[in-house]
């Protein structure tokens, strides 16, 4: 079972504090959202997961923090001032700003589409087909540098980054000569991203900042094909371990017309995000995407790009970015394979998919979150089931005390322990310890299964080596 829609996560995120949205108390901010105490946690987990999977426990890829801002340069060179853009359209009918690209095209009823040499689409406020020319609209945020700066001083303008990536690229040198690198190895980095989207919304699908986990792996151009489909597999296999199901993740390729102009070729993993649509295609949508950016990028920011059309002659730069391999004596460009996923659609996936209910033996309907543990905002709920007995409230808050260093563990007495259980299983913590009176007696505790509700009794002495196997192995 999977959430039914991404409105029952954005309710259950904001009764529980995963995410709530920006700005609330000043009327809010289209389509801004800040993540509570469990949302916070819960990205967390799926970061370090995914910077220990792939800057840890593989030994060919280097970490990296670059700056947010960057020397304007780099945008040009890259080709975001002149191409990073959506196609604006307003529909003059109810005067929707609209990203054209994204639209519905317009059906007849026999189903196909109307509009023989020029498409049609429909807009989705108000069914209108009449819109506007479309116009590029760059997606880059602007701001100034420097205290004397004004709006209109050109030479102060800067760009807060719309992707990590270009940090990466910029750094290669100086990661490649301090770490002293061979090819194949790859640069990952995590951090914020900003583009000012025309159509933003469902949710924290689509915002104007949001967070990128992107990888750059550089390798040699005959090996890119093939180090790009091991990385379109091994990145469905990171999914499926962060507990999301193989039957809501798809492969898209993309064609040659949806091609960036730098790319050889893209593959996107979709997840079924809007399961309640009719037609299955459109249930599904970007997750992340895998790119083969050929030499484009470390070509563009050289000095002295050896191409051999003479394109993109780089006078800005103080670096050549090629590559010298010491055994076969050549120079040459490196080939990029990106695989770039954001953190906020990768939480969306994993709600939706945790998101189970169960009737208990009242009838009553629960909501558990079956989260992996290794994903969990807390791995363990303390409950005394008397809070009126000093001794168990005692002995519970110390437990807990023990168990703080090994797994983030929480305490609550405000409820009965129905109504406890409950709210611990609708945020995904694996297990409940229950303190009781014969505690007192015989030192053993109760311990709960999430997904299972079923109980057993530990020995206080063995209880942290328990859940440690259990949460972790
Ligand atoms: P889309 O086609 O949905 O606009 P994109 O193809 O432009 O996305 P990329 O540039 O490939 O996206 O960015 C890599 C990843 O970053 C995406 O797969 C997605 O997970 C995330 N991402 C991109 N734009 C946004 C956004 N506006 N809000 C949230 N996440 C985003």
């Amino acid at each position: 079972m999977a959430a039914p829609n991404i409105e029952t996560i954005v309710s259950l995120s904001k009764r529980r504090g995963f995410v709530f949205p920006a700005s609330d108390i000043y009327g809010g901010l289209g389509s801004s959202w800040d993540y509570g105490s469990l949302g916070a946690e819960l990205a967390n987990n799926i970061k370090q997961s995914w910077w220990r999977w792939l800057v840890h426990e593989r030994d060919d890829i280097e970490g990296l923090d670059s700056s947010i801002i960057q020397n304007r340069l780099v945008w040009k060179y890259s080709g975001h001032e002149t191409t990073f853009s959506d196609p604006l359209v307003d529909c003059r009918n109810c005067k929707a700003r609209l990203r054209q690209d994204k639209l519905e095209l317009k059906r007849s009823e026999s189903g196909i589409t109307i509009g023989e040499s020029k498409p049609e689409y429909v807009c989705p406020n108000c069914g209108s087909s009449d819109f506007t020319e479309p116009r590029d609209f760059n997606l880059m945020f602007r701001t100034t540098v420097g205290a004397a700066s004004s709006d209109e001083d050109e030479s102060a303008l800067a760009y807060l980054r719309p992707e990590t990536a270009q940090g990466i690229f910029i750094n290669f040198k100086n990661v490649l000569d301090s770490s002293r690198r061979k090819l194949p190895f790859g640069i990952a980095q995590i951090g914020k991203a900003f583009r000012n989207e025309i159509t933003p919304g469902n949710f924290i699908f689509r915002t104007r900042e949001f967070e990128q986990m992107e990888m750059e792996y550089f390798c040699r151009p005959e090996d890119a094909p093939r180090i790009h489909q091991e990385f379109i597999d091994e990145f469905q296999k990171w999914f499926y371990s962060l507990g999301i199901s193989a039957a809501n993740l798809k492969l898209y390729e993309q064609t040659a017309e949806e091609l960036a102009h730098y790319a050889a070729r893209t593959v996107d993993i979709l997840y079924r995000f809007f399961p309640e649509r009719d037609d299955e295609k459109r249930q599904f949508d970007e997750l992340m995407g895998i790119a083969n950016r050929t030499d484009f990028d470390l070509k563009t920011h050289s000095k002295k790009p050896e191409d051999s059309e003479g394109r993109r002659l780089n006078p800005d730069s103080q670096e050549d970015l090629s590559y010298f391999d010491e055994a076969t004596k050549q120079r040459f460009y490196p080939y990029v394979i990106e695989p770039a996923v954001g953190v906020n659609r990768t939480l969306l996936a994993i709600l939706m998919d945790a998101y189970t209910e169960k009737t208990n033996e009242k009838g009553e309907t629960r909501v558990i979150l079956k989260l992996k543990s290794e994903l969990a905002p807390v791995k363990v709920a303390v409950l005394p089931l008397a809070k009126n007995k000093p001794e168990i409230v005692a002995m519970a808050k110390d437990l807990k005390r023990q168990l703080l260093p090994a797994m983030r563990t929480v305490y609550d007495d405000t409820g009965g322990i129905g109504k406890l259980y409950a709210r611990q299983d609708e945020i995904g913590t694996p297990f409940c310890v229950t303190v009781d009176h014969e505690s007192l007696e015989d030192n053993r505790v109760t311990v709960r299964d999430r997904d299972t509700w079923e109980q057993e009794r530990i020995a206080i002495a063995d209880l942290k080596e328990y859940l440690m196997r259990k949460l972790y192995v």
